[in-house]
Order: C-alpha cells, then structure tokens, then sequence
C-alpha cells in the first residue's frame, strides 16, 4: 500500500541537500481489520504544520515514518462488530488520528489528551487506505465535500483552542500567525462572539485572507509595531483572548504584553524542544494576572468540529491539492509557503458534493 513517509530525518528547509530530510512513497502494508476497525479509502490528507517537526526527528528517527493525520475518505469495510456508530461502507467519513482508549485513568479522569494508549492506533493516513478504530471516524455532513472534509482534523484544533480561551461574547481577540490552524481559529473565534479580532501575520496573502473570513484588523509584525497597533485596535485596552497559532520563537515573545489585564493567552502551537521563554512572574502574573496555557490534542473536540464544517470559509485552504506520487513536490510546496494548506490526492473518488 504506497504510504508517503519520511525517508531520510533532517530539517526540510535544509538548504544542503546532503543534510536535508527527504520525503518519498514507499509501501507499507496495510493495517489488519480488527473487528472493531474500519477501513477508509483515503481521498485527501493534508500536509499538517507538524509534519515537517516529524521529517526533523521530534516523535523518533527510524525511517521510514509514516506520515498524515488530517483526512477524508470513504469507508471500504467493516470489521464484524463495528456497528456502534453506524456507519456504512461507502460512507463519506474523516476523523482522529488518535484512538482514546477510554479505560485507563486519564481517559476515565476526563482527560482523554493524556490517555495512555494514545498512540495504538495512529496510523499514516497520506496513504492508500487507513484502518482505525471505529471511535476515530465519523460520517461528514451531506453537504461538506470530500476536499473540505480532510480539514476536520485541523478544525478540532480550532475548536480546542477556542474551549481553552474560554471566550465570553464580546471579547477582544488577537490570533499570531495565519497558517491554517490561525485561520480556522480565526473563523470559529468570529462565531464565538469575538470583537476587535486580529490577526498577527508576516505574510499579506495570508493576512488578507483573514480580512476575507472576518478579522475586524490585521497587524504586518515585521513592518508595523505590533504593540502600538494593539493598542490602537483595542483603545488601550488590549486583547482578553492571545492565541499563538505560529509556533515561532520570535512571534510569541511579544504576546504577552499585548494581552489585557486578567486575558488568557494560549499558545496553541508546538515550539522547538528546547525553546524557553522568559517570563517576568510580578509583571505578568502577579499584576495582570495573565492565564497561559497550551494544547496538546483536541479530545471532546471532534462532534462540535463536524458541526462547524458547513459554516466554515474553507476554499482558501484547499487550493493546492497534489497526486500521492508528486508527495515530494507537496512538501516542497508546503515548505515554499505560497499555500497555506496543502493537500494530497491519496485516491480520486468520486464526491457527490464535490466543491464547486
Ligand atoms: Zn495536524
Ligand atoms: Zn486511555
């Protein structure tokens, strides 16, 4: 089963080709039908902002890694007792990467991003077919295409994020970095009731496409001061809510001192093993009384994901979309970053809600 994977560990961005990591195509078997699993044919997996963290050795070095966790397929079969769901072969499906096993302590605790067991079940999904566990997948609404429908996965981290902000209507709102986890916070913060919304972002295609999807401004951090503007978007203020969706070291620095007094500020990317921040405790935390916090995986985040779907602008992240055997072409434009999303064609399917 042709699988893309990381051949080779090293930085993508490696301008020596001796040393840069190398993506390929390269077969792997396909995953047992256990009796609860179910089988997809995948039609599109995006390339994940994580991805290259992994081509870089993040989660281990043994290559060949396989790679992809943000899919949409249709459902090819059925293991003899997956029938709590409901589904149907030939279903229209996407879902989690991660099986939540629901019976050890975290998972029983409520706190299913620490179960124990979160990595029995995630498989390459930048793959021919993925098999998971019938708890992974769920059936796409009628009208979300097959395209849009591999964003679920990315989409469940918006809906994370947004759960751990704890919003209240009418809260200021400021997003650093408009990849595709910031756009789709972006969207899913505008719902929740979010004002002077803006977003913080280097790129003016991606900044744009913000002012397209509803941030009331945006803040250029290399031209402008981002300070300065904060404060002008906000009358002095600042924001009640900070989301760093950018995962840059330089980025988050200044995040800090463009939240409110009292705001939560959550960095919702993954940051470089060894990256610390400085922080000032009687500046940020004794006097402004800042909330910082972080997410791992978006557990309880998948329904409400789905239910977003339909309302959600996401043309502007399914433009580029490449054949399973270009994957090495994907990566390199996903590494150019003249896309936000890109995505990889693993079986071309026919979608009856095909994205006009
Ligand atoms: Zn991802
Ligand atoms: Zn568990």
């Amino acid at each position: 089963m042709r699988t893309v994977a990381v051949t080779k560990i090293g930085s993508l961005r490696d301008p020596d080709e001796d040393v840069r990591g190398r993506i390929g195509v390269v077969d792997f078997p396909e995953q047992p039908l256990g009796g609860e699993d179910v089988r997809i044919r995948v039609a599109y997996s995006a390339i994940c902002g994580s991805d290259p963290h992994l081509a870089e050795g993040f989660f281990g070095t043994d290559v060949p890694i396989g790679l992809g966790h943000e899919l949409s397929g249709v459902v090819e079969a059925l293991g003899d007792r997956a029938h709590r769901t409901g589904l149907q072969v030939g279903d229209r499906v996407a879902g989690n990467f991660l099986r939540f096993c629901g019976t050890c302590t975290p998972c029983r605790a409520g706190r299913q991003q620490f179960c124990e067991h979160i990595q029995d079940y995630n498989r390459p999904g930048m793959a021919e077919t993925v098999t998971w566990h019938e708890s992974q997948v769920y059936k796409l609404p009628d009208s979300v295409s097959l395209l849009h429908g591999c964003l679920l996965e990315p989409t469940s981290v918006a809906v994370r994020i947004a759960d751990k902000t704890h919003i209240k209507v009418g809260d200021r709102v400021a997003i650093c970095g408009g990849g595709p986890i910031g756009q789709l916070a972006l969207q899913v913060m505008k719902r929740n009731g979010a004002t002077s919304l803006t977003l913080i972002e280097p790129i003016a295609e991606r900044r744009e496409m913000a002012l397209r999807h509803g941030a009331d401004a945006v803040i250029d951090p290399v031209a402008e001061d981002q300070y300065a503007r904060s404060e002008g978007i906000t009358q002095g203020a600042g924001f009640d809510v900070v989301i760093d969706a950018s995962g840059a070291a330089r980025a988050v620095r200044g995040l800090l001192d463009i939240a409110a007094k009292g705001a939560t500020v959550i960095y919702g990317a993954m940051y470089p093993h060894d990256f610390e921040m400085p922080l000032n405790l009687s500046d940020y935390l004794y006097l402004k009384e800042l909330t910082l916090t972080g997410v791992f995986v978006s557990p309880y985040a998948f329904p409400r994901a789905l239910q977003m779907l339909p309302y959600l602008e996401l043309d502007d992240l399914t433009q580029s979309v490449f054949e399973l055997e270009d994957a090495a072409e994907a990566f390199a434009t996903h590494i150019g970053g003249a896309y936000p999303k890109v995505l990889i064609r693993c079986n071309d399917i026919d979608d009856p809600r095909r994205a006009s």
